[in-house]
């Protein structure tokens, strides 16, 4: 995990959170030091590419946790210590984070809708069959007709 201060425009290295301890669960440390979950801008398919805002139960503190690697396997922790850093940060960020979870969604989503393709059809979404593209079907059918009439014919005048 990284750590980070956003200050009204300003990244600092580090921050003043307490730390979350080796084998501290997630949710007790949160409890530990007062803090509660504010809102998602981002939540990614099965954990990844995940954006959360924590919020100080007392203080108008917030903590940002942002995981934007693929194996879910890098936490950004950026401290947003006052209202004005808070709503920079989600001006400034939010959208770039957003985008990428949602690129990383609609992967997931495109790679589920593929699977789901191939047990109906028998074949990839790339392909096509009767069933699923009759008119593309019916213009490859003509399409190697007439190649095959132009073998047939070149043959022919080779004779
Ligand atoms: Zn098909």
């Amino acid at each position: 995990m990284t750590n980070f201060t956003y200050n009204r425009g300003e990244w600092i290295e580090n921050n003043s959170l307490p730390e979350w301890l080796d084998n501290e669960d997630f949710d007790d440390w949160l409890k530990r030091i007062e803090y509660r979950e504010e809102f998602y801008f981002c939540e990614g398919y099965a954990f990844r590419d995940m954006a959360q805002i924590y919020k100080h139960i007392n203080k108008q503190e917030w903590f940002a946790s942002i995981c934007i690697d693929s194996d879910g396997g890098d936490v950004y922790h950026i401290f947003l210590p006052d209202f004005p850093s808070y709503m920079m940060f989600i001006k400034d960020y939010a959208p770039a984070i957003t985008l990428i979870g949602s690129s990383s969604e609609q992967a997931d989503i495109l790679s589920i809708m593929e699977k789901l393709f191939l047990l109906y059809h028998g074949h990839s979404s790339l392909e096509c069959c009767y069933e699923c593209s009759p008119d593309k079907m019916e213009s490859l059918k003509r399409s190697r007709e007439r190649i095959a009439a132009l073998k047939l014919e070149r043959e022919n005048k080779g004779k």
